[in-house]
């Protein structure tokens, strides 16, 4: 798990996700709400938030063994974005 502790940006964030749209501008979707980011940077870059650790672990798993898509190459990985919203300029 690598962990982002800021994020620099002009920008007010008040959710995870904004702040993922912001961090990720190539995701093609991204879902969910809170601090854990499962990303999968397969065929297309694809973003999950999670509220919990053990959720983003466990839909990690679940990609790593049936694929996150069409073209799954399992580079999956998870950022804990541990910082505290909503955010000001950093
Ligand atoms: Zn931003
Ligand atoms: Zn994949």
């Amino acid at each position: 798990v690598k962990t982002y502790r800021r994020h620099y940006c002009e920008r007010q964030h008040r959710h995870y996700r904004t702040t993922a749209v912001c961090l990720w501008p190539r995701a093609i979707w991204i879902t969910g709400e809170g601090p854990y980011a499962t990303l999968a940077w397969c065929r297309v870059l694809t973003v999950a938030l999670h509220q919990d650790i053990d959720t983003a672990r466990e839909a990690q798993a679940f990609i790593d063994k049936y694929a996150c898509g069409g073209q799954c190459y399992r580079r999956h990985e998870i950022i804990h974005l541990d910082f505290r919203l909503p955010l000001r300029g950093a």
